[in-house]
């Protein structure tokens, strides 16, 4: 039986970038715990297998396409939640993106997009939720995945760090001028955390998947489910108090940020 304090049961979440890693694992977890979701992405091959899974294991979920970046499609996944189910009353902001280049090297196109998809894509989404709340009258809570690199930087990918810090600046911004409206929004930052889809990228070599555990005190990596959780709890009544924080979740990291290179 579920704790009451940290009850979701009935409560319509929107996770965004919810077709893979993370996301998915958090949209499971979600309708396991009687959650109705709504998973969004830029393709139904990736939002499609995961919206039959929870369906088979007795989930109510629903699918919608949508690319962050674009707002009349931000829109839509909002419309169509409340369509659906009558209100939003969580968010989780967990669509992300990046590339590995130098600094020196990312084309003015890259940084924006990379900035667009994170960053952007969190207000964009914020803002179509908490115009929901409060015309309901709902409240609700917003969950925004950021990253270590949005506190510590990260060589190979100051784009995307800096659009993690945005995330992470953004979230007080909106946990102040929302409160009033009983909507909390607050920040998760993983570590490393082992999705096939960042793996390839990152980690692809056995060796930088020690480096990147070794960059932990646990040595390990986290999963999606240790991210869900803590998205159930900041969702709950047992997080109601729980306001403009960024949570780290990442097994104390001890060397975020610097060069692979300069690591041993
Ligand atoms: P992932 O599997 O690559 O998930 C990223 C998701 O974002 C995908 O489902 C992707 O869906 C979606 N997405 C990308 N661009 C989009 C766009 N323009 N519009 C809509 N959706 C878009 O990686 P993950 O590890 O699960 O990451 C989930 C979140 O955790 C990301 O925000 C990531 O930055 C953050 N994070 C991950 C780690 C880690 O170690 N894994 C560490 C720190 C932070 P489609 O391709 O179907 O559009």
């Amino acid at each position: 039986m579920t704790d009451a304090a940290f009850d979701i049961a009935g409560k319509v979440t929107v996770i965004t970038g919810g077709g893979t890693g993370i996301g998915a694992e958090i949209a499971a977890e979600f309708c396991r715990r009687g959650a109705p979701v709504m998973i969004t992405s830029r393709t139904m091959d990736h939002l499609g297998p995961v919206a039959e899974g929870i369906k088979q294991d007795g989930g109510e979920v629903d699918t919608i396409v949508c690319d962050v970046r674009k707002n009349d499609q931000v829109e839509a996944v909002i419309e169509k939640t409340v369509q659906r189910w009558g209100r939003v009353d969580i968010l989780i902001n967990n669509a992300g993106a990046s590339f590995v280049a130098n600094a020196h090297e990312i084309s003015a196109n890259g940084f924006s997009a990379i900035v667009a998809i994170n960053l952007n894509g969190t207000f964009l989404f914020s803002k179509a939720a908490a115009l929901v709340m409060m015309e309901k009258q709902t409240g609700g809570s917003i969950i925004n995945i950021s990253s270590d690199a949005g506190v510590f930087g990260s060589a190979t990918m100051s784009h995307y760090g800096a659009a993690k810090a945005g995330i992470i600046n953004l979230t007080r911004s909106l946990a102040i001028e929302w409160a009033d409206y009983g909507i909390r929004v607050n920040c998760i930052s993983p570590g490393p955390i082992e999705t096939p889809g960042v793996k390839e990228v990152l980690w692809p070599t056995k060796e930088l998947q020690d480096k990147a555990t070794g960059s932990t005190a646990l040595n390990r990596f986290g999963t999606g489910l240790e991210i869900a959780w803590p998205c159930v709890f900041l969702a709950s009544k047992a997080g109601g108090y729980v306001n403009g924080i960024n949570l780290q979740v990442d097994g104390c990291m001890t060397r975020a940020g610097i060069p692979e290179s300069r690591l041993n």
